[in-house]
């Protein structure tokens, strides 16, 4: 959905100078609860870099203060993105430019979250492997709610899902869901390309399908583009108010799956289900605890201006994840929120991972036990959409697959430490015996 719905912008730039502003002179200092919640983020988002990286002295500070306590102070400020589109669906940017552009804006975890599609992640890992940006793979997906309460009227609804570093469980069967949905959008964009033509605004099929790239799913801004482009509207902004809004004169729905369904097939393949803009929604109280019911871990109260507090209520009274981003698209000008210019609180992330790590351990188990049965090449190129090898420079399989073992096993044993589950332990260990046998190590 667009970016702009409602949600003011606000420039990386403009929000590190007044931190700067705010600080003055003093350096901040960290309350306890604070240097907990930075050490664990931080040691999460430089797993994959380095061993020696995890290690918590080199992440924050330690002072006296004037009364001889201890001060905690952190060392980097971590810059995260959790809504962030690409040329993989409606943004502008390619995968590698995203990326690029995260680096330049300090952003230290990036999740991409293309609509109905996860064909980014493998490119945007590659670039941000240059930069040592962590990326989550997600996808932002399209359903439709049905409140089956009369006088309530259905309503399209956004679905965040954040995985692991390893992907979706049952990989396959999310990919025929996500095509699905991306199928019905060829036919809903072909609908209101009609509908648009009837009201004598004039836009050839030709020019959707070319703005929104090869083999990519057109949605309602590529539709908005091509009115531009055809000088029927005077900006894209104007294209939704008068035209492609829910309900509007030119909108279609697609085959977008029920909320609820989609929900549970997050969950099981292993990822963690946040509802996008709820402040877009004409009945957000109903609709979360709906999908509250339906299981959902979160909805987004944090935008570029900061955190709303009415559905910080909500998330707190359903006992949901609060959580946000900027819902980039890379269209640029003054009206687009930057890339990592939402300012997530540590905390709040930190509240994300204790939901999430557990659910990832899982599915990273997974994963793995069933490469173990199965470690077939089809298998193991399904995982490397993924995970790419760092060190194994041919493209000998066997290499591949025993580096991504040994990345799993380090991220399961780091999940032990943190969750102290020793449930996963002996899982780990007889995953490892596993191992032995079929690698003979
Ligand atoms: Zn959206
Ligand atoms: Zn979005």
């Amino acid at each position: 959905m667009m970016a702009d719905k409602g949600s003011p912008k606000r420039s990386v730039a403009n929000n590190s100078k007044k931190k700067k502003k705010k600080r003055g002179g003093a350096k901040r200092k960290m309350t306890l609860e604070q240097t907990v919640a930075y050490k664990a983020v931080s040691e999460w988002v430089l797993l994959d870099q380095s061993n020696s990286c995890s290690n918590s002295k080199s992440l924050v500070d330690s002072t006296l203060d004037d009364f001889g306590v201890q001060c905690y102070q952190p060392k980097e400020k971590l810059v995260f993105e959790f809504h962030s589109h690409t040329t993989c669906s409606d943004g502008y940017l390619s995968p590698t430019k995203l990326v690029e552009r995260a680096h330049q804006n300090g952003v230290k975890v990036l999740a991409l979250t293309d609509h109905d599609t996860l064909s980014g992640i493998p490119e945007a890992m590659d670039e941000a492997r240059k930069y040592g940006i962590k990326i989550i793979p997600g996808v932002e997906i399209s359903t439709i709610f049905h409140s089956r309460v009369e006088f309530f009227p259905e309503e399209p609804v956004h679905i965040l899902a954040y995985y692991s570093s390893c992907g979706p469980t049952k990989s396959e069967e999310l990919e025929k869901f996500l095509k699905r949905i991306r199928d019905g959008r060829f036919i809903r964009a072909k609908n209101i390309v009609s509908k648009l033509n009837k009201l004598k605004l004039p836009v050839k099929w030709e020019n959707v399908t070319k703005i929104a790239g090869k083999g990519v799913a057109p949605g309602r801004l590529h539709v908005a583009r091509a009115m531009l482009e055809a000088g029927h509207v005077e900006n894209l902004k104007q294209a939704f108010a008068r035209y492609l809004y829910d309900g509007g004169p030119a909108y279609s729905t697609g085959s977008e799956p029920v909320a609820e369904e989609t929900v549970q097939m997050i969950r099981e393949t292993g990822g963690v289900a946040v509802l996008a803009h709820p402040w877009a929604l004409k009945n957000p109280a109903f609709i979360i605890r709906r999908l509250k019911e339906a299981g959902l871990h979160g909805i987004e109260a944090y935008r570029s201006d900061g955190k709303l507090s009415v559905y910080c209520d909500l998330a707190e009274a359903h006992d949901l994840l609060k959580l946000g981003g900027s819902d980039y698209h890379g269209r640029g000008g003054q009206h687009e929120s930057d890339l990592g210019s939402s300012t997530l609180p540590v905390f709040v992330v930190h509240e994300f991972l204790k939901v999430a790590r557990p659910i990832w351990c899982n599915a990273i188990r997974d994963i793995l036990k069933n490469y173990l049965k199965d470690p077939s090449e089809s298998n193991l190129q399904n995982i490397m959409k993924f995970w790419r090898p760092k060190t194994s420079k041919s493209n000998d399989p066997h290499c591949s697959a025993n580096e991504w073992i040994d990345q799993c096993l380090l991220w399961l044993s780091k999940e032990l430490n943190n969750e102290n589950l020793e449930t996963t332990q002996l899982e780990v260990s007889r995953v490892l015996s596993e191992l032995n046998l079929s690698y003979g190590r």
